[in-house]
């Protein structure tokens, strides 16, 4: 492995938030799609590799945190990006890497699912966050409809203990707020899929 002494400040932020307190009760299934700490461990690990670069959000870009798949990236890597300002008591913003990494860890399974399936496991594992930060409801962002979805996400996740299975009606209550979100086009297109190439571990 290289010398993680090598990644920058915030791509080891990300790391710790990653391996540490932030995502250790995240550990859920969504349908098929087994979401654990586990898991964001490994995609610590991908990035400690190299396989997943961590970069900054443009200044002035709306969205807290995005994560291309290597095809959606000019770079052709898998990338994380990240506020630059990232730190622990910006809980949205720390939330926001949490649910881009649970991208990451469809990616690195190169599953093939439905939008708001794949949206339903991230959101869901934003929500176990803040009810383990002890948030008495999700945290409202002013984004209206994202702020639907967690609400429900967080319903879920504070009626459940530890390791949970999410039940088929939670599934489903999920999955259509999530498409009356604009931005999400399996609104306009049932048949949407993401299709998750895969992460590939360069040699060293
Ligand atoms: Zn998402």
């Amino acid at each position: 492995m290289p010398n993680p002494a090598k990644l920058s400040p915030l791509a080891k932020q990300v790391c710790y938030i990653l391996t540490g307190g932030d995502t250790a009760y995240c550990n859920f299934r969504f349908g098929t799609q087994l979401v654990s700490q586990t898991k964001f461990q490994e995609v610590a690990s991908y990035i400690s590799m190299g396989a997943i670069q961590v970069t900054e959000m443009p200044f002035g870009t709306v969205t807290a945190a995005e994560y291309y798949p290597c095809t959606a990236h000019p770079d052709k890597k898998a990338t994380l990006q990240v506020k630059a300002s990232l730190n622990q008591a910006d809980y949205i913003a720390v939330s926001n890497v949490i649910h881009e990494a649970t991208h990451a860890m469809q990616d690195i399974q190169r599953l093939i699912l439905a939008q708001e399936d794949a949206e339903a496991a991230a959101y869901v594992a934003q929500a176990v966050y803040f009810h383990y930060r002890r948030f008495p409801e999700a945290p409202v962002t002013g984004d209206f409809a994202a702020d639907n979805i967690i609400k429900v996400a967080f319903d879920i996740a504070s009626a459940n203990v530890g390791g949970f299975l999410i039940e088929a009606a939670d599934e489903e209550r999920l999955r259509k707020v999530i498409l009356k979100h604009p931005h999400y086009r399996s609104n306009i297109d049932p048949f949407f899929k993401y299709r998750f190439p895969g992460v590939a571990i360069p040699p060293y």
